[in-house]
């Protein structure tokens, strides 16, 4: 089968990543030399990482203990010693050669992130693009990193403003991107003059380790220091080492509401910084001017891809109430053919692939159980694909109401909830009446309509698109989202200023003593 031999193809090219020949499906993932110190890797918890598509083992993997991951913060301690004084071009230069190293790995990762998270393929090469996309914006980004200069009020002053790097930033990341959210932010803090230590899922730590390998490669052949880029592939006790180390400058935390909200306790206890990307609650408005061809492709896109395990999934759609019978008669008839496409994630024909694991699965029969109990009615799927077993499931729609408990939580699987609407303004309440404030779109083809979702009245989230769903975000633009999606803002735009401090600094050149507000101290 066409699936097998792509298995046995990325096994080869893992093996190539660990550069070892021996490396094959349940093997315990060897120690590393000492010179890749970003590894250690000493504790008692050997995990396996399985593929969520038909429970192949990939790889075991020792995970890091504290320990290992607090000797590591000394490592990249003396490395941001060195790296902080390399010319920002300089260290921009590095992360051109990191993106590069990233397009000559693009397809083997981009299979590995398919098989060990389960993202169809195309998703998979999609996140390992990103990589690259944003390496190329930090590289232009290393020559800017403005600051402002402002006027005096004092004669012969000068008042600027200038940024420096924090020092170490943790990077604690979720399993459903587990290479993408990575780059967004040890690309931009190693140009920034900052170093990184990154806490992937413990349930795609395979993922981690080929990046670190890859980076390491451009590392090693630039005589750098080990710990600019280093890896702690430790369980949730070496994120919460990480909240609470005063060592770590900032910490950027990407994952349920749950962890963020421990995390930004323990961090602000200590007064470091925290950048939150949490759980989403995605809504799209579907008026009665949208183009539905357009609105209901883009729909389907956001709320099935990834089997739904985006944080910026569309998980609720509110349809003008004279759409509604259309929209889910014509939803219907697109999921039952989506369904056919439910399969393996390496085949080139499926659309949909599994979920991350059993848990995801119950959780999603749990949630959809729940919502019946509180009025909501099941039109499509749901179920458990008996056929494929494991963690596959057929992308569920329902009719619900938006205050309905269980639609007021993300739960992380497909489940699209419909609702009607009659004004625009009811629309636009449902969308911000949730504790979540991601993503959000409205489908229109009226200017009013599209220029009130967008104004201050409007739409409550970090993200609000026009006529394109609510997935899919481009590195250019600063992602992250309100209320408890932890109001972090990450990779384009001016995210960068989250990874440096400002300082701002007046410069008297002249020889008398001139004191601001116009006091006199004579
Ligand atoms: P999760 O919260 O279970 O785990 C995320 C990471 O946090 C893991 O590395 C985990 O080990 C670590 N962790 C868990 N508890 C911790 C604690 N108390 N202190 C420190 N670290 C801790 O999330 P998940 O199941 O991996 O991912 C799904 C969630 O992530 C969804 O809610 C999704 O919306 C969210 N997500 C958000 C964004 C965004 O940009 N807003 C992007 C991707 C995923």
């Amino acid at each position: 089968m066409g699936n097998i031999t792509k298995i046995d193809e990325t096994q080869n090219l893992l093996a190539k990543f660990w550069q070892r020949s021996e490396l094959t499906a349940g093997k315990e993932f060897p120690a590393l030399s000492d010179g890749l110190r970003f590894f250690p890797g000493t504790s008692e918890e050997v995990v396996v990482s399985s593929s969520p598509a038909d429970g192949t083992a990939l790889g075991k993997i020792r995970l890091a203990s504290v320990a290992d991951y607090s000797a590591m913060v000394e490592t990249a301690r003396s490395a941001f010693d060195f790296w902080k004084n390399v010319p920002a071009p300089r260290r921009g230069e590095i992360v051109r050669q990191i993106g590069d190293a990233f397009r000559k790995h693009k397809v083997e990762l981009g299979a590995l992130v398919s098989l060990e998270m389960g993202k169809i393929y195309q998703e998979g090469l999609g996140e390992v693009q990103e990589i690259i996309d944003v390496c190329d914006f930090a590289v232009g980004l290393s020559r800017q990193l403005y600051g402002l200069t402002m006027t005096s009020e004092r004669p012969e002053h000068r008042l600027y403003e200038q940024w420096h790097p924090l020092g170490v930033v943790g990077i604690i990341s979720a399993f459903n991107f587990p290479v993408a959210v990575w780059s967004w932010n040890a690309m931009i803090a190693a140009v920034c003059g900052n170093v990184s230590i990154w806490k992937p899922s413990e349930k795609t730590p395979l993922c981690a380790v080929a990046c670190m390998n890859i980076v390491h490669e451009v590392f090693a052949a630039n005589d750098l220091p080990a710990g600019i880029m280093t890896l702690a592939a430790g369980n949730a006790e070496v994120g919460k080492a990480m909240a609470a180390d005063e060592r770590v400058g900032l910490v950027s935390a990407t994952g349920s509401t749950r962890m963020g909200r421990s995390v930004a306790q323990a961090v602000a206890a200590r007064f470091g910084k925290s950048l939150l990307e949490l759980g989403g609650n995605n809504a799209v408005i579907l008026t009665p001017s949208a183009n539905l061809d357009l609105a209901l492709q883009a729909v389907t896109f956001a709320a099935v891809g990834t089997c739904g395990q985006r944080c910026t999934t569309t998980r609720r759609l509110i349809v003008h109430r004279s759409l509604i019978e259309e929209v889910e008669r014509r939803l219907v008839d697109i999921y039952s053919q989506i369904s056919k496409r439910i399969g393996h994630p390496l085949n080139p024909d499926t659309l949909v692939g599994p979920l991350i694991d059993s848990a995801a699965v119950e959780q999603m029969q749990a949630a959809l159980r729940s919502v019946v109990e509180e009025g909501g009615q099941i039109l499509f799927g749901g179920q458990k694909h008996e056929s494929l077993g494991g963690n596959y499931v057929v992308p569920a729609i329902v009719r619900a109401s938006n205050d309905m408990p269980t639609v007021q939580k993300e739960t992380f699987a497909p489940i699209l909830y419909l609702m009607p609407y009659d004004t625009l303004d009811e629309a636009i309440a449902y969308n911000n009446a949730v504790p979540q404030g991601l993503s959000s779109a409205v489908f229109t083809n009226d200017l009013r309509e599209s220029e009130r979702f967008l104004s201050a009245s409007g739409s409550d989230c970090g993200i609000a698109n026009v006529n394109i769903g609510t997935s899919g975000a481009e590195i250019g633009g600063a992602f992250g989202g309100e209320k408890e999606t932890g109001g972090g803002r990450e990779s384009g735009s001016d995210a960068w200023k989250a990874y440096m401090r400002r300082q701002t600094v007046t410069v008297n050149y002249g020889s008398t003593l001139t004191l601001a507000q116009g006091v006199k101290f004579e």
